[in-house]
């Protein structure tokens, strides 16, 4: 294999090592970021632009059948003189998905291309919606199921409240219609239908109490429960909908198309750590020179080991034989398209995703030189992640991808720098204006810090925000400015 496209061992190393601390510290780095989503928008009100976002974003929804991450789907739109080429990637499961999204694709199509008549599109959407419904089963399945205990402690609570309670009595009967079996494909679409029907209800608004109308701070985790699955149960008859209107508005987005599938490749082999991992040898590959700052890092993960059990865990996720990295189906996409430099839409670098990015998707899709569109973002750190391979082989290409890898990594190791040091200092921060999401996940680390480090705060913050400050800095400059061939001074990421 040409040595010159891959991505070096070493650097590969020096990814994986912070990766690994950083999720061993927490897994959320804070809070989501909106993408180029469009919310609440009917599709006669929509753009063009927006309506090819939303008809890729409704797709990888109905192609994302099963939970936990497996068939999460991505779909980019190229121009053809011939008609829309759908480009689809998949964590797993990429046959079954394409099967099915071709059979949406031709429904849509053959609407798009026959003589508007009222009757024809309402045809359209309920086989729409019962394709999805049926393709969903199981995801339905096992959102009713999580709905169960939610509805049950509320209609507990409702017991509780004074008899003759109107307001208590109608949510009592609102909670009780999601309690109907499932028993069949006719009651799963009974129940989305019924989530769709009432996703504008009273009893779902945010920060307000069900049972009184009353506004409250901190609400309860069965009523955010019920909100979110309920939500959840909406996504098929709300696909429906929105695609059969699509055909009305934009036919030119299903006339002629072609779908293109995209393997995300296999997965690979268990990351192999640095020769004899310590937190002190960890340390140096965070920084370039052993600087005062360094020191302060060292002896601040030093304290969080003593407390949590840092470096036991990190070697626990290297012996973990089933840490199988893959990448991720928004990059799979993301280079393929790269490297055959596909014409989009009016220059609409978008790239649809079922799920919202993860910590590494984002930054390596915002570090990219090809310009895509910033992504929504979950900012939770997952392991099982590996850059997608290129499939163009030359010097330039690798170049690129390096310098995203050390760009991703350098995101990663400042993360790890401000969460240890906050977790010490107990800072409060100061937003970074340098990085897209820098300021939510600084947030967010101040609260986590308090949460999972409680009583770690002994030092003033204006302190802690010096050092935290400082020692990211060195971080980043030490990212970019260290020989490739260094193996001890740690920072160099080739
Ligand atoms: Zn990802």
């Amino acid at each position: 294999m040409d040595p010159t496209w891959r991505l070096s061992p070493k650097l590969m190393k020096r990814f994986y090592e912070p990766l690994v601390l950083l999720r061993v510290l927490a897994q959320v780095q804070g809070e989501r970021v909106n993408g180029g989503g469009i919310e609440d928008t009917t599709v006669g009100d929509m753009t063009v632009a927006q309506t090819r976002r939303e008809v890729m974003q409704q797709l990888c929804v109905m192609g994302d059948f099963l939970n936990g991450g497996d068939t999460v789907t991505a779909i980019a739109l190229e121009n053809l003189p011939q008609g829309p080429r759908y480009w689809l990637a998949a964590n797993a499961q990429l046959e079954k998905i394409e099967t099915f999204l071709t059979e949406v694709l031709g429904m849509l199509e053959a609407q798009a291309s026959s003589i508007p008549h009222e009757d024809a599109f309402s045809a359209l959407e309920h086989r729409l919606f019962n394709k999805f419904v049926d393709f969903h089963h199981r995801r339905i399945r096992k959102y009713w199921k999580l709905l169960q205990p939610c509805i049950k402690q509320e209609l507990q609570r409702i017991d509780s409240a004074r008899e003759g309670d109107l307001r208590a009595e109608e949510y009592s009967t609102w909670l009780r219609a999601y309690q109907s079996p499932l028993s069949d494909h006719r009651s799963s679409c009974e129940l989305t239908l019924l989530a769709y029907e009432s996703r504008h209800s009273e009893f779902l608004r945010v920060a307000v109490d069900p049972l009184n109308a009353r506004p409250t701070a901190f609400e309860r985790d069965s009523t955010k429960t019920i909100r979110h699955y309920i939500g959840r149960l909406c996504a098929p008859k709300r696909a429906a909908v929105l695609l059969n209107r699509a055909t009305q508005h934009h036919p030119t987005l299903f006339e002629g198309f072609s779908l293109q599938c995209q393997s995300a490749g296999s997965m690979s082999a268990t990351p192999i750590p640095h020769a004899g991992l310590t937190l002190e040898g960890l340390s140096s590959r965070m920084f370039s020179t052993p600087l005062a700052e360094q020191t302060q890092f060292l002896e601040a993960l030093l304290s969080l080991d003593q407390k949590g059990s840092i470096l036991p865990r990190v070697r626990d996720q290297y012996r973990d034989r089933n840490w199988r990295p893959r990448v991720h189906a928004e990059l799979a996409l993301l280079e393929v398209l790269s490297d055959r430099r596909v014409r989009f839409y009016d220059d609409d670098k978008y790239i649809a995703c079922s799920k919202a990015a993860c910590f590494c998707c984002y930054h390596y899709i915002c570090a990219h030189q090809g310009a895509f569109v910033r992504p929504a973002c979950h900012n939770k750190v997952y392991l099982n992640w590996k850059p997608p391979d290129l499939s163009t082989h030359t010097v330039a290409r690798y170049a690129q991808q390096r310098d995203v890898m050390i760009s991703l990594t350098t995101h990663i190791r400042q993360a790890v720098v401000d969460r240890v040091l906050r977790a010490q200092y107990g800072a409060k921060w100061h937003p970074d204006s340098s990085t897209g999401i820098t300021a939510s996940v600084m947030d967010s680390n101040s609260r986590a810090t308090d949460n999972d480090y409680e009583g770690a705060s002994n030092l003033n913050s204006s302190d802690g925000d010096r050092r935290s400050s400082q020692v990211s800095q060195q971080v980043s400059d030490s990212v970019t400015n260290e020989s490739e061939d260094s193996e001890d001074g740690g920072v160099s990421l080739t």
